[in-house]
C-alpha cells in the first residue's frame, strides 16, 4: 500500500506541474503577453494539454486508483478523496477523444483572443463563428461525459455537482417573484440617491494604494498573493502560496476597482486558507464554483457594501482623495455603493438587480446548448431579455452580448454559480452573525475573526467536502435560498425607505 501511495503522489505531482504551467501561461496571456503572442501560445497549449490529457487518463494511474479505491479503509482521508476525484475526472476525460480535447483547447484559446478584439470593436460578427464552434464542442462533450443527462445539466454539473435545470428553474422563478416587486417599488416610490460625487477623476496611482490597503484589511498575505491589472478582473491560483488576483482601474469610477479587489480578494482568501495538508494537491482549491463565488460575493457585498465597512473605509478614502470626496459622509458613501438601478453591465450591477443579469444568461445558455437558439440569433435574443428582465435598451454588443469573457472561454453553465453563490453567502452570514458581532468587527476593520470563522468551517477543507456538506457544516442546515431574498428585501427596503 505504501508503495502504491508513493507512486500515486508522484503522479499527482506531475499532473499538478502541467496544470501549474498551463495556469501561468493563461495568467501571462491575460496580463502582459503582447497581442501577437497568441499563435505561439496556442501551439504550446496544444502540446501541454495533450500531455496533461495523457497523464489524467494514463493506464498506470487507472491501476493505482483501482488499488486505492479497493482499499479505502487502509488509506488516509486526503489520499482517499484525491483518488475519488481523480477517478471521477478520469471517467469524464476518457470519454472525450484526445484529438478533440486538444483541438478544443486550441479553439478556446483562439476564441478568447478574437473575443477580446470583437468586444473592443463592437464586432459580434467576428466572434460569432468561434462561439458557434465552442458551443458545438460543449454539446458534444456533454453527450460524451453524461449521455444520460440533458446536455445543459451535464455542463451545470461540472461547476456545481448535482445542480440541474429543474432546481434552477424553481430557484430563479422564486428569486424573480420576490425581488421584482422590490425593484419596481424602488422605481416608483424609493428615495433618490445622489452619487454624483463619484463622477470625478480618481488618479490610478492613488487607486493602486487603495487596493494595497484593502488587501491588508482583508488579511491577504502579500507574500502569497499578487495583484495584476487586466481588462476583466479574475482570480487564479497555482497553490495556496501563489494566488493571483486582478483588477481594472477606471479613472472616472472609483467603486469599480474598489469592489473588484474586494470580490477577487474573497476568492483569494478561500484559496490561501485551504489546509496545509492540501498544498499542491488537486483538492487544495474551492469545492465548487458556487462555493467560491459565495466567498467573493460575501466579501464584496455583505461585508464590502455594508454601512460598517464604509464607515471604516471613510478615513482612508478621505486621506487618498481629500478634494475629490470633500464633504462626503460615510452614510453618503454607503448609499452610493448600494444605489440600485437596472443597468446594462453585469459586473457593475448592484446586489438587488444582479441576479436578473444572471437569469438572462441562464435563459440563453439553456437554448444555445439545447440547439433551439443559434449564435446568429443571439444578440437579438439578448437584447430582448434585457428589455424584459431589466427594462433597459442595449445600445451596442460591447455592452450587450460581448460583455462577459465566460462564453469565449467555453464556460457554459458557470453563470448560475454567481447567483447561487450569493444565496449561499446570505445563509452563511445569517449563521456567522449568531456567533460573531460582524458589524462591530467590520467597523473596526477587524476581519481576521471573520476569516478564521470561514476557514474553520469552509476554507480548510478545500475539496475534501462537497458543497452541500460545507453549507451544512457552516450553517447547521441545508441550503435555503429564502435567506438571500430576505436579506436583499430587508437591506433595500431600508436604503430606499420603502
Ligand atoms: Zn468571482
Amino acid at each position: 500500500m505504501e508503495e502504491t501511495i508513493r507512486r500515486f503522489k508522484e503522479h499527482l505531482a506531475k499532473q499538478h506541474a502541467y496544470e501549474h504551467a498551463l495556469g501561468v501561461l493563461y495568467y501571462d496571456a491575460e496580463t502582459v503577453m503582447p497581442r501577437a503572442g497568441g499563435e505561439g501560445l496556442s501551439r504550446t497549449i496544444g502540446v501541454l494539454s495533450e500531455e496533461s490529457y495523457r497523464l489524467s487518463t494514463a493506464p498506470e494511474l487507472k491501476e493505482l486508483l483501482q488499488t486505492l479505491l479497493e482499499n479505502k479503509a487502509a488509506i488516509d482521508w486526503v489520499t482517499q478523496r484525491e483518488a475519488e476525484e481523480l477517478s471521477e475526472n478520469m471517467e469524464r476525460m476518457e470519454k472525450i477523444p484526445m484529438e478533440e480535447f486538444v483541438a478544443y483547447q486550441m479553439a478556446q484559446n483562439e476564441a478568447s483572443r478574437i473575443w477580446h478584439e470583437a468586444k473592443v470593436n463592437n464586432d459580434y460578427a467576428a466572434f460569432e463563428p468561434h462561439l458557434a464552434k465552442l458551443i458545438e464542442y460543449q454539446r458534444r462533450f456533454a453527450g460524451y461525459m453524461r449521455p444520460e443527462l440533458p446536455a445543459y445539466d451535464a455542463l451545470l454539473d461540472q461547476y456545481e455537482k448535482g445542480l440541474t435545470m429543474e432546481t434552477l428553474d424553481a430557484y430563479f422563478a422564486d428569486v424573480r417573484a420576490k425581488l421584482v416587486p422590490v425593484i419596481h417599488a424602488i422605481k416608483e416610490r424609493g428615495r433618490k440617491i445622489d452619487d454624483s460625487f463619484m463622477q470625478k477623476q480618481f488618479p490610478v496611482w492613488k487607486q493602486r494604494k487603495l487596493s494595497d490597503f484593502i488587501m491588508q484589511v482583508m488579511t491577504i498575505d502579500r507574500a502569497c498573493c499578487a495583484i495584476g491589472e487586466v481588462e476583466h478582473p479574475f482570480t487564479t491560483g497555482f497553490n495556496k502560496r501563489d494566488i493571483r488576483i486582478t483588477t481594472h482601474y477606471h479613472e472616472d469610477n472609483l467603486l469599480s476597482s474598489f469592489y473588484s479587489v474586494v470580490h477577487e480578494g474573497g476568492h483569494a482568501l478561500y484559496e490561501l486558507n485551504t489546509g496545509d495538508d492540501l498544498f499542491c494537491s488537486p483538492l487544495g482549491t474551492g469545492a465548487s464554483m458556487g462555493i467560491h463565488e459565495s466567498q467573493s460575493r460575501f466579501f464584496e457585498n455583505i461585508i464590502g457594501r455594508s454601512e460598517a465597512f464604509l464607515r471604516f473605509m471613510h478615513p482612508k478614502l478621505m486621506e487618498l482623495f481629500p478634494e475629490e470626496l470633500a464633504g462626503v459622509t460615510p452614510h453618503m458613501l454607503y448609499l452610493a455603493a448600494n444605489k440600485s438601478q437596472p443597468s446594462l453591465v453585469r459586473t457593475e450591477a448592484d446586489e438587488l438587480t444582479y441576479s436578473m443579469h444572471i437569469m438572462v444568461r441562464y435563459a440563453l445558455e439553456k437554448q444555445l446548448i439545447a440547439g433551439t437558439l443559434s449564435t446568429k440569433e443571439l444578440p437579438a435574443a439578448w437584447n430582448a431579455l434585457y428589455r424584459e428582465y431589466l427594462g433597459v435598451d442595449v445600445p451596442d454588443d460591447t455592452r450587450g452580448v460581448l460583455q462577459d469573457s465566460h462564453w469565449s472561454g467555453g464556460m457554459f453553465g458557470y453563470f448560475p454559480s454567481y447567483s447561487i453563490g450569493s444565496a449561499y453567502a446570505s445563509q452563511i452570514y445569517a449563521a456567522m452573525e449568531k456567533e460573531l458581532a460582524v458589524p462591530t468587527l467590520v467597523e473596526k476593520g477587524e476581519l481576521a475573526p471573520i476569516v478564521a470563522w470561514l476557514t474553520e468551517r469552509i476554507y480548510r477543507f478545500g475539496c475534501l467536502k462537497k458543497p452541500a456538506e460545507l453549507i451544512e457544516n457552516a450553517c447547521g442546515a441545508p441550503f435555503d435560498p429564502a435567506y438571500y431574498t430576505e436579506y436583499l428585501t430587508k437591506k433595500y427596503s431600508e436604503i430606499y425607505g420603502l
